[in-house]
């Protein structure tokens, strides 16, 4: 099975020929058609299976084949991550594979200047990667907006949990449109996250590799 073969779109089949991948892993072969149909998701991932790329690719082409501007200081995507060095990884994710597409992605998290992440928003963002208490930050400070957010990707929740976000979680969970689509990763899936999933999550599919 390819990429192609997954409905892939040809400008992202050519951002992942230059980034040498050949073949789609177990989970970006089980989660691309559950996103592409639009359904709320539960993977149980770890690092290093190609989760970002299995909500990154489907994400990416749904925001190309439904093109429009995200708003002032709005986001069409926010994906949530538990530290500021998963934050960048995804954010560098999102611009590789979509490189072809000229869609905007920005990443926010705490210890960096509010003020160039405020200027970076405020024309609004296609796709915004945030840790939690800097996003509530900007959200506080009118810097972002999030009831035009259609896409919300929690990953590693069980760390978001560890972290102590889970205030900042549910907080979040408030402000955004209850029509969206979720996507849910973790490596680990103890009571508490099930709890946490069943709050952001309208009846999920479930995968897990
Ligand atoms: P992740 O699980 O998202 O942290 O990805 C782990 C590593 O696998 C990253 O370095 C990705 O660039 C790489 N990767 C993801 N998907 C593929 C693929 N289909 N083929 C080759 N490498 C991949």
């Amino acid at each position: 099975i390819t990429f192609q073969d997954l409905g892939v779109s040809a400008p992202i089949l050519k951002a992942l020929e230059a980034e040498g991948y050949t073949t789609p892993t177990p989970i970006q072969i089980q989660a691309l058609p559950i996103v592409q149909k639009g359904r709320d998701l539960i993977g149980l991932a770890q690092t290093g299976t190609g989760k970002t790329a299995a909500f990154a690719l489907p994400i990416l082409d749904r925001l190309h084949q439904n093109r429009k501007h995200a708003g002032e200081k709005s986001c069409r995507t926010l994906v949530l991550a538990p530290t500021r060095e998963l934050a960048a990884q995804i954010g560098d994710s999102f611009r590789a594979y979509g490189k072809f597409l000229g869609l905007s992605t920005t990443v926010v998290f705490g210890g960096a200047s509010m003020h160039k992440q405020k200027q970076a928003m405020f024309r609004g963002v296609d796709i915004l990667v945030a840790t939690p208490g800097r996003l509530l930050d900007h959200v506080s400070q009118r810097s972002i907006r999030l009831d035009k957010v259609e896409i919300l990707v929690l990953d590693e929740a069980d760390h978001m949990m560890d972290m102590g976000f889970i205030h900042d979680l549910r907080k979040i969970a408030t402000i955004l449109p209850r029509a969206r689509q979720t996507l849910f990763f973790s490596a680990t899936m103890p009571p508490a996250i099930e709890e946490l999933a069943a709050q952001f999550l309208d009846r999920p599919e479930k995968i897990s590799v």
